[in-house]
């Protein structure tokens, strides 16, 4: 069985939401695998034809498809997978998706060499400032996959063909090509780990997945300053909705609220006090 299977090994942590789906919007479906999520963009009353942004946990490419069949029907049609950047966490179903569905994968061409088995992204920062996630986060496997012939360049129009009324934007600091997805009907952003909406620095809050705008997860942020301005670049766009990568989707004042803060106290509440990738001139 799955649930016994080294994903539990690599992470042992599960979230009480762990492979249930939620809708967001009429097209926009969170799916939740451990503690991350993905989305099904594609409205199943119109076309069985989906896309998909980020690609879970590893070894949860299965679960995905198995997902998306019972929402879009067995003759299910994934047109292509767009990566808000390629941590392990995001990337770990893609390889048995794309053995099933060949499709273009479109992410930032700064994420590329972690995609094409070319760089390891740093060993995370167990050693930061946050609680027990941080800590296991030494468990983390880094490597980097390869999956370079279905890799295509999102485009600089901020348009993505398999996606139309979405813009992409670039959102880097979590990773240097981290990019977040907005569309202005019903005014929702999908921030990948741009911030989420769990505080990934509580053992109990990831586990509860209780709700709350926090800063991107410290382990495996690496530039502080980018990742507070791409914070304020998401922000401006005053969005309704916020599809995070981690925790579940808010939206309404509570959410908005939050990301104000967010923004304007971003040095004391997200940036940790000490770690390998914090800039002691904070
Ligand atoms: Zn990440
Ligand atoms: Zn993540």
């Amino acid at each position: 069985m799955e649930r016994s299977s080294s994903t539990e090994r690599v992470l042992p942590v599960t979230s009480v939401k762990d492979g249930s789906g939620r809708e967001v919007m009429r097209d926009v479906y969170c799916f939740t695998t451990q503690i991350v999520n993905v989305y099904f963009i594609g409205n199943p009353a119109v076309s069985s034809e989906w896309v998909l942004i980020d690609a879970g946990m590893p070894e949860s490419g299965s679960r995905i498809l198995k997902e998306a069949e019972d929402r879009f029907g067995p003759d299910h049609k994934l047109k292509a997978i767009v990566l808000t950047h390629g941590h392990f966490d995001h990337v770990g179903g893609i390889i048995d998706i794309l053995a099933k569905f060949p499709v273009p994968v479109y992410a930032h061409p700064l994420e590329f060499p972690y995609l094409q088995g070319k760089k390891d992204y740093p060993e995370p920062d167990s050693t930061v400032q946050g609680g027990l996630v941080a800590k296991m986060s030494a468990a983390f496997p880094k490597q980097a996959i390869n999956i370079s012939e279905h890799l295509k360049e999102l485009p600089a129009s901020g348009n993505i063909p398999e996606l139309p009324g979405w813009k992409w934007l670039h959102t880097p600091g979590h990773s240097e090509g981290h990019i977040s997805l907005f569309r202005f009907e019903g005014r929702i952003i999908i921030a990948g780990d741009a911030f989420v909406t769990v505080k990934q620095d509580s053992f109990y809050k990831v586990l509860v997945q209780k709700k709350e705008v926090c800063g991107p997860p410290v382990y495996l942020t690496t530039d502080w300053q980018n990742a507070w301005e791409s914070v304020i670049k998401i922000a401006n766009l005053r969005p309704s909705i916020a599809a995070t990568g981690h925790g579940k989707p808010m939206r309404g004042p509570k959410m908005a609220s939050g990301l104000v803060k967010l923004v304007n106290h971003f040095p004391y509440v997200a940036v940790p006090d000490y770690g390998r990738f914090v800039d002691n001139s904070k």
